[in-house]
């Protein structure tokens, strides 16, 4: 079945659509969303454009974050009738940051068989030009819209040594690198990957703080999709010639507050020096 053109009656797919450029999709995709007895889309307006670009015709429903309740149980139906059905997102592959989730564990849930038609996903096509390590990564998906909860985010993330992807909307970008140089510290290596597949693609590496002030100074990085990936925590020097009290106050300060800030109320408590506090919280190796 996994590797037929001709859609299976009766089965759920799942299938990948580019994530800007038209011309990303599979010949199976394509084949697929013209055999298919329908397609439910996120936005069925928005899908239009590339079933006309491709010539299928299938009839659309629309399945978004605000209806899936209420739709699985139709699509269920029509499955169970043996019908075959598509699940496509406004860009990339569905569930990724995208509805499905309900409807594919559902399905899954009933013993309907789902196939997935892969292509096409921001994250992977970030990851893959960005010169970051490949071998692990950690996706985050968006991060929370209020300062609060992403600053305790970014806090939980800032010992992980898997390179870090995060998807980011054009308003928040700036705040985001600010909070990021602060707690990751502005040294840590990060790449944007702004508008892939597009017209004005552009990929830009370097120091967080480098990022952060280019695109604050800059209002054409703060438009399009962007991507954002940083790379790991390295390894945690044995521990700067620090005492153990010193060491663990210092631990307990860098995780509540920015480094610069957690060093300068360690070393009025220890009477440790500033840097070698700051080294400590901040500076990693690279192992
Ligand atoms: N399902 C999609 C996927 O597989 O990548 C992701 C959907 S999510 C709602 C949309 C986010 O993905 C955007 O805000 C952006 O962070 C990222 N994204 C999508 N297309 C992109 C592109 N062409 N360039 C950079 N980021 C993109």
């Amino acid at each position: 079945m996994a590797a037929d053109t001709i859609t299976t009656p009766g089965v759920l797919y799942v299938v990948a659509t580019p994530i800007g450029n038209l011309a990303d999709i599979t010949f199976r995709a394509v084949d697929t969303l013209k055999h298919v007895r329908l397609i439910a889309a996120e936005d069925t307006r928005h899908s239009a454009r590339l079933l006309h670009r491709y010539g299928i015709t299938t009839p659309l429903v629309s399945l978004h974050e605000h209806n899936e309740h209420e739709r699985v149980d139709r699509l269920l139906e029509r499955l169970l009738q043996g019908e075959s059905v598509a699940l496509i997102s406004d860009a990339g592959t569905p569930l990724i940051s995208d509805p499905g989730y309900r409807l594919v564990a559902e399905v899954r849930r009933r013993g309907i068989p789902v196939v997935p038609i892969p292509g096409p996903s921001a994250i992977i096509a970030a990851l893959s030009v960005s010169g970051l390590p490949t071998d692990r990564f950690c996706f985050e998906g968006f991060l929370p819209a209020k300062p609060g909860a992403r600053r305790a985010r970014l806090q939980a993330l800032r010992d992980e040594p898997r390179t870090l992807i995060f998807y980011e909307s054009p308003h928040r970008i700036c705040d985001t690198l600010r909070q990021m140089c602060e707690i990751f510290g502005s040294e840590r290596e990060a790449v944007l990957a702004r508008e892939l597949t597009k017209r004005f693609e552009t990929l830009r590496g370097g120091a967080i703080g480098e990022i952060s002030a280019w695109v604050a100074g800059d209002r054409d990085q703060q438009k399009g999709e962007l991507v954002l990936l940083v790379k790991g925590a390295g390894k945690r020097l044995p521990n700067q010639g620090l005492d153990l009290e010193s060491a663990r106050i210092a631990d307990i300060l860098g995780a509540a507050l920015p480094p610069r800030q957690a060093a300068e109320l360690a070393a009025k408590i220890t009477g440790e020096k500033k840097n070698r506090l700051y080294r400590y919280i901040v500076d990693l190796d690279d192992g």
